[in-house]
């Protein structure tokens, strides 16, 4: 089964970075929902947050770090942004590889769509 993200995190399939590490990579979304829309994903498949179990902790947190930084990094940190994991049909995951959206530069609402 080839995953999208797989080869994004593999260098096989283009993607515009701004940032990565040992075990995660932080790249912009084709369809940005907002004015910042970054994926934060970690290098190793994972299909969805439902799958994690409790050795992956260590490295979610090291993802909602990156998920930070990138924040931090595109200058959301004072005026606030969101952070979204959708999870199967009813969440609107569409890629099995598990990313957190990490939007800003807009007001966001409540609740979600
Ligand atoms: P979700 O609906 O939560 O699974 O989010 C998947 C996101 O991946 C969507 O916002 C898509 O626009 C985005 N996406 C899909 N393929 C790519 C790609 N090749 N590069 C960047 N973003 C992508």
């Amino acid at each position: 089964m080839s995953c999208i993200f797989c080869g994004i995190a593999a260098g096989e399939v283009p993607s515009d970075t701004v940032a990565e590490g040992e075990d995660f990579v932080a790249f912009r979304d084709l369809q940005p929902q907002a004015a910042t829309h970054v994926l934060v994903i970690p290098r190793r498949h994972i299909s969805g947050i439902a799958d994690i179990i409790p050795k992956d902790g260590d490295l979610i947190g090291r993802l909602m770090v990156a998920a930070a930084d990138v924040a931090r990094g595109e200058g959301l940190a004072e005026g606030g942004y969101r952070l979204v994991v959708n999870q199967g049909e009813a969440g609107g995951q569409t890629v099995e590889h598990l990313h957190i959206h990490v939007l800003g530069g807009r007001q966001m609402r409540w609740p979600p769509g």
